[in-house]
């Protein structure tokens, strides 16, 4: 079972306006481990299998369900804006994505588990490319 790292290639903008997003922009559920609650990220694709994390909100479970943010599932490799807020809920800068459940979320060195689905977290990869669930927008 491997856990994938998003590489965040990108350190934290000192700008916090918010990037525009285009028409095709869509929303992935994420939740932080380290506080248990969840958030959506808004993704634009910006060419063929390349995406880029623009902003990240907080949402409820229910919300996120509602809006429909995994209804489609995309692959490509994952950049992040220079705007970008990371983890809206502990400014968490590490994204994981659960080989589980396949949904992010913020990860903190010593978490245990995928706030998503429980999935023990064991051996962490760095990846490249990602298949991940979005909608929504
Ligand atoms: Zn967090
Ligand atoms: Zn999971």
């Amino acid at each position: 079972m491997f856990f994938s790292r998003l590489l965040l290639y990108l350190q934290k903008g000192f700008d916090m306006e918010i990037t525009k997003v285009s028409k095709d922009a869509f929303a992935v559920f994420a939740a932080c481990a380290r506080t248990r609650q969840y958030f959506g990220i808004s993704v634009d694709p910006v060419a063929r299998g390349q995406y880029k994390f623009v902003w990240a909100f907080k949402i409820s479970k229910d919300q996120a369900v509602k809006e429909g943010f995994d209804r489609q599932q995309v692959k490509g490799a994952i950049s992040v804006d220079p705007g970008f807020n990371f983890c809206p809920h502990c400014g968490g800068q590490e994204f994981v994505q659960c080989g589980n459940c396949g949904k992010f979320f913020c990860y903190y060195e010593g978490a245990s588990s995928c706030p998503h689905c429980g999935q023990r977290i064991g051996q962490i990869t760095t990846a490249n490319e990602f298949s991940f669930g979005g909608g929504g927008f």
